[in-house]
């Protein structure tokens, strides 16, 4: 097996803050687009390095808003999400958790940090990746994947650990389910351990860097950074400078034409109308 050699490694963007509780870095799209990179299967990935918020009265987050036409995949590092949505699901995302929102044909839903946490302050570190459906599924029923951390399927070694979110790997199959083929992984390494993940070379794939500092073929992966694979080798591979912790995404492309508009991803500017006009008349529910 050929390692894959790094196409971009990126640096965190100037953070912005979506609602008045998320502080994300954008990676993708506004950060590696422009025609260059494709990162399909994947649509957005606003990365939310550890900021202090104070306590507060007042819980900090998103309003009421739509989606259709994808999925979110929240994952709470630290600090715990609470959110609500329209079908009247609803629940904690707690520290090491991670929702897997399928908003298919459209849902209402607001994401707040948890009454606890305003409460209390402290250290937040989250991501939410947006993952495309095909459009075949584009109007699926909406679901949730709630994923409490002590479900996550590991593998384990004496110096690294993977939890297996979706996919497979190393023969151990991932928990959630997946509308087209894509491996998640979020893996802790010891100072000086070589992680290695086998996929096919079409995969798009990524590397999130969480905590530590690593190498990659023979270039820095420092923490809070992004690293593109170029598909040129069938292993992903990560080696840790110190005690380290990655977030690794690899996905099938699934090469259908995007027509984005805000909350909203589909094929054609026909179905983002339709998407507007069903949200105005009410057919995405209430909250
Ligand atoms: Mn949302």
């Amino acid at each position: 097996m050929n390692n894959r050699s790094i196409h971009s490694i990126i640096p965190p963007p100037q953070p912005h803050f979506v609602g008045d509780g998320f502080r994300v870095h954008n990676f993708f799209p506004s950060h590696v687009q422009g025609g260059m990179i494709k990162t399909d299967p994947f649509l957005l990935l606003d990365y939310g390095s550890p900021h202090y918020f104070e306590p507060s009265h007042h819980q900090r987050g998103v309003d009421v808003h739509p989606h259709r036409g994808f999925e979110t995949v929240t994952f709470a590092f630290k600090g715990s999400v609470a959110h609500k949505d329209s079908s009247g699901g609803g629940g904690i995302i707690g520290e090491g958790d991670i929702q897997w929102m399928t908003a298919g044909s459209g849902v209402l839903h607001e994401e707040f940090h948890t009454e606890e946490f305003a409460k209390t302050g402290g250290e937040f570190h989250m991501a939410q990746l947006w993952v495309n459906l095909p459009a075949k599924d584009k109007m699926t029923k909406p679901k949730y994947q709630a994923i409490k951390n002590e479900s996550i399927p590991r593998y384990e070694s004496a110096d690294c650990q993977v939890e297996i979110v979706a996919g497979s790997h190393r023969g151990i199959k991932g928990i959630a389910s997946t509308f087209t083929p894509i491996d998640m992984l979020l893996i802790t390494l010891n100072k000086g351990a070589i992680f290695e993940h086998a996929c096919p070379s079409s995969y798009t794939a990524i590397a999130v860097n969480i905590k530590g500092n690593a190498i990659m073929g023979n270039q820095a992966f420092p923490e809070h950074h992004c690293a593109i694979f170029a598909n040129d080798g069938e292993a992903l591979q990560i080696e840790a400078r110190e005690d380290s912790r990655f977030l690794l995404l690899a996905g099938e492309p699934i090469r259908e034409s995007i027509v984005a508009a805000g909350p909203f991803v589909m094929n054609t500017r026909e179905e983002i109308m339709q998407a507007f006009e069903d949200y105005s008349t009410g057919a995405f529910g209430a909250l």
